[in-house]
């Protein structure tokens, strides 16, 4: 069945927060493509803003680590926003079992992910929902951010966002603090989180409520103090914890190099302005030193 004379629909992909995705063939391109159905239903104007807001964002974000939006137009009630197909995403590659990540593999995927985010970050647009599933891979190897369907211009003059919009494990410890003031910092703290789970293979905090985020982030690096974060006692959500000391990071990351170390502890300082951004991050000797990135085209994918 053709949807708007232009694209053959194939399978449904999976059932994203705002809609059904399915793969798709531009009969104009020969080009296979994935279709993101929004519902336009009864929450018009909460759909219909954000949906708007991720074409706006999406249309102006043209890097070779961000996902393209090809078209974007309504259909019986829905809002289609057609992308470049991709093969799979960092989720799966790290579930893989049988997938094995050398360091320049990971120093790759962490090169590409954050060369995306450096490109938002210029163009003053914060991701805001970095996760592993959001960096789509595709069949070349790149490695592409997907999914600003929660990103915003963060210039505009209503700085004030909402703060539950992150997945809660790789949120930034200002967002569980309840901070309505948050920057680039917070994808920062997201992508060190899957810096971390490139290593570990696993999510790395793994907390089951905000609060309890916040204890794993805690017994990770030992609890924050007003010295290291001056304007922590000021967040909203802030109430007095119980001093945990912080281990060394050497024994959370048993195999990982001292640049490796090195870069994650700036990535994941608390007070997000000592935090590293993504620019610096891009700078640090990790990415310069042995072992070199691997070629995106030779990294190990699911087969
Ligand atoms: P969510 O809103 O939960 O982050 P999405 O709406 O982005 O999820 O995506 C839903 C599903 O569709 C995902 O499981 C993903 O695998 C698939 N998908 C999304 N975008 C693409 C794409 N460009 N190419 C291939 N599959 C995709």
């Amino acid at each position: 069945k053709k949807v708007a004379d232009r694209y053959l629909k194939r399978e449904v992909l999976g059932e994203g927060t705002y809609g059904v995705v399915y793969k798709a063939i531009d009969t104009q391109t020969g080009q296979t493509v994935a279709i993101k159905k929004i519902r336009l239903g009864k929450q018009k104007e909460g759909v219909n803003f954000t949906a708007l807001r991720e074409i706006k964002l999406l249309k102006e974000l043209k890097d070779s680590n961000i996902i393209e939006l090809i078209d974007a137009f309504p259909h019986k009630g829905n809002l289609h926003l057609v992308f470049e197909f991709m093969e799979t995403d960092l989720e799966a590659v790290i579930r893989d079992r049988n997938i094995f990540l050398s360091p320049a593999d990971i120093k790759s995927y962490l090169q590409m992910t954050l060369k995306g985010l450096a490109y938002c970050h210029k163009k003053w647009v914060l991701h805001r929902d970095m996760k592993p599933n959001n960096l789509l891979i595709g069949s070349n190897g790149q490695l592409k951010l997907a999914d600003f369907g929660l990103a915003r211009i963060f210039g505009s003059p209503d700085r004030r966002f909402t703060h539950q919009v992150f997945a809660r494990w790789y949120r930034a410890p200002e967002l569980l603090f309840g901070t309505k003031q948050y920057g680039s910092a917070v994808d920062v703290w997201a992508a060190a989180c899957i810096f971390a789970e490139l290593l570990l293979r696993r999510p790395f905090l793994q907390g089951s409520s905000d609060i309890d985020q916040l204890g794993k982030i805690f017994a990770a690096f030992g609890t924050p103090t007003p010295s290291q974060w001056p304007d922590m006692l000021y967040l909203p959500d802030y109430v007095e914890f119980q001093y945990v000391p912080a281990p060394p990071l050497r024994s959370l990351f048993p195999m990982a190099s001292d640049d490796t170390l090195d870069l994650l502890s700036k990535m994941f300082a608390y007070d997000p302005k000592s935090r590293i951004t993504i620019q610096q991050a891009l700078e640090h000797r990790y990415f310069s030193s042995a072992p070199l990135p691997t070629d995106p085209s030779k990294l190990p994918r699911p087969t």
